[in-house]
């Protein structure tokens, strides 16, 4: 089979042909259908984020389909996706359903091979731990790939505080869900984003859409009147002094967007006491977030398939990581 593999941090992926995985007892072999392409492999690809083991088959936003199962409570032909964290369930963390924060924690497509590949490996011990997520059986593989991005953004969601008005910076994937979550929750929403065609598509889904000069914080001011609560979803660094510029007094902000290492938050302190800003940064997503995630898109109460605008095929897995990089289109996924 081809796998795409992260044979060392700071360079490409190297596409191998390699032997279908055998499984032992309580383990289960998939079919990956499909596998999005995240912001966090590119870093690594990069070499700006340090959390990676290679050599590692990268990927963990995956739909795929058991062929093989050597465990007895699954069957083959089950249509899944994975908490791609497989963690002790047995730590402080686990029982807050925090396992991003297990000690034993590891995951797939950073330490155990991920779904950049034809086939791939699902041990009985992630089995276990709960890491299936099954999806029913008419949940097209273009939704079911949304299960971990917007598994995150929930998790953000139930850890930021809302008023009336969210400031969303950057319109990518991300941006999107967090938009579209916020239009649900009746807040009135601004993206804020830099390029035009991300604004576009902004403006199908916010209340306003801005760019990010001062003039046009200057027209959110006058417009809008700022900001109760603000999101990150962005790693430019500039966002950070964006973020501030629009937040209202009191402000919650959530710094979800994981920033390349050595980037820093400089605040005088006397400002930030009488501005009451609070902050947190939510990062990744929980076994309830990602359970979450698969109802409302199984069930269609969301659905993001629409912002999947390419598919490549895996030996064109560095393309697609152009074209995250040029932020082109929206999600970009590969199918092996
Ligand atoms: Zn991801
Ligand atoms: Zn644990």
């Amino acid at each position: 089979m081809k796998a795409a593999v992260l044979v060392e941090v700071g360079k490409e992926l190297v596409v191998q042909e390699r032997d279908i995985p055998r499984l032992g007892e309580g383990d289960l072999l998939v079919k990956v259908e499909l596998c999005g392409v995240c912001t966090s492999d590119l870093m690594a690809l990069r070499g700006e984020v340090t959390d990676y083991s290679p050599p590692v088959v990268m990927g963990h936003e995956i739909a795929a389909i058991v062929v093989e199962s050597r465990n007895p409570d699954v069957k083959a032909g089950l249509k899944l996706t994975v908490n791609p964290m497989v963690t002790c369930g047995e730590c402080l963390y686990c029982g807050r359903d925090q396992g991003k924060y297990c000690e034993r924690r590891y995951g797939f497509g950073h330490d155990i091979d991920g779904g950049y590949a034809e086939y791939m490996l699902i041990p009985g011990e992630a089995v276990r731990a709960g890491c299936l997520i099954e999806a029913p059986e008419d949940m097209p593989p273009e939704e079911l790939i949304f299960v971990e991005p917007l598994g995150c953004c929930l998790n953000a969601w139930r850890e930021t505080e809302f008023r009336e008005t969210l400031a969303v910076l950057g319109a990518g994937p991300i941006g999107m869900i967090f938009a579209a979550l916020g239009r649900r929750s009746g807040l009135y929403v601004s993206v804020f984003e830099p390029l035009p065609h991300r604004r576009g598509w902004a403006s199908g889904v916010a209340d306003a859409v801005f760019d990010v000069s001062d003039e046009e914080v200057e027209r959110f001011w006058d417009e809008v009147g700022g900001a109760d609560t603000v999101i990150l979803a962005t790693n430019a660094p500039e966002s950070i002094e964006l973020a501030f510029k629009v937040a209202r007094r009191g402000a919650f902000i959530n710094f979800f967007g994981l920033f390349p290492k050595g980037n820093e938050l400089r605040m005088e302190l006397e400002e930030m006491h009488f501005k009451g800003f609070r902050f947190v940064a939510s990062w990744a997503f929980s076994k309830w977030s990602l359970n979450a995630a698969r109802d409302e898109l199984a069930s269609g109460s969301l659905s993001f398939k629409r912002l999947l605008t390419h598919i490549l095929p895996l030996d064109r897995i560095n393309e697609a990581f152009e074209l995250v990089e040029r932020r082109e289109g929206m999600k970009v996924a590969v199918r092996p």
